[in-house]
């Protein structure tokens, strides 16, 4: 069964798809879906012995090695050249994680003659896959937020195409979609946000070495996101 997050990237798996899923572990992403039939073909690819070890027993338990692959690699480095993947998933590491392994292996991606869609779930920073996205002709398409297990998380959805406008810093620091929303778990994300600001704002207070500068940039902060959630239209 899979976890309330990894069905709603699944959802944006398109039927049929040959997938590559980066930093799989137990490879229940894309186990999960060739199980339901809803993919051609997977490939779970792991840096970690354990974690790999992990993903060839659960294909191994399902008798899916005809449809899904484990690989030992870095990042991108589980695609081979030839494998024209349609869709790779990262997700459940931070952003800066992810902009590393999609900048490491741009020269691959860039490669592709149909450049695949990438489901990206950060665990933090996704300002920084949303800048890397905006950079690299990427368009966010969807995203989506959950809380799960007292953690609250965030998927984007982006495929090949520039935007007919750049986005906005809100929308960079936000996500498009989510600004548009701003549903429940929004609230939560960015009401949490706020008081952990405050709460460091109260010990540069106490320390009272820190600069201004870095106060300054707090509270600003503090008002952008405040700005944001009191702004009802
Ligand atoms: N994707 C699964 C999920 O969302 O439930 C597993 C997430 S797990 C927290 C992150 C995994 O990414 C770890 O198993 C880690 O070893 C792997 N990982 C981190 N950096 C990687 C890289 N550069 N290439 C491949 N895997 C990586």
């Amino acid at each position: 069964h899979l976890s309330q997050r990894l069905q709603l990237v699944a959802k944006y798996v398109p039927a049929r798809a040959f997938l590559a899923d980066i930093g799989s572990d137990h490879a229940y992403l894309p186990v999960n879906l060739a199980l339901n039939q809803r993919i051609k073909r997977a490939i779970a690819g792991e840096i970690v012995s354990g974690p790999y070890e992990n993903a060839r027993r659960e294909i191994e338990r399902f008798d899916l090695s005809s449809m899904v692959v484990a690989r030992q690699a870095d990042g991108l480095a589980a695609i081979k050249s030839a494998e024209k993947v349609d869709v790779i998933s990262i997700c459940g590491m931070g952003g800066a994680s992810i902009c590393q392994i999609l900048t490491a292996g741009w020269e691959q991606l860039k490669k592709f003659a149909r450049w695949p869609r990438l489901i990206l779930q950060p665990n933090v920073g996704s300002m920084e896959v949303r800048c890397w996205l905006q950079a690299h002709s990427y368009q966010i398409i969807a995203e989506e937020i959950l809380e799960e297990d007292g953690h609250i998380y965030e998927i984007i959805v982006a495929d090949p195409g520039k935007s007919q406008q750049l986005l906005t810093d809100q929308q960079l620091l936000f996500g498009p979609f989510l600004l548009a929303h701003k549903d429940l778990t929004f609230q939560k994300k960015w009401s949490l946000e706020i008081k952990k600001l405050k709460r460091v704002l109260v010990q540069l207070h106490r320390a009272q070495i820190e600069p201004l500068a870095k106060e300054q940039q707090l509270q600003q902060k503090i008002k952008i996101i405040e700005g944001v959630l009191n702004d009802k239209g």
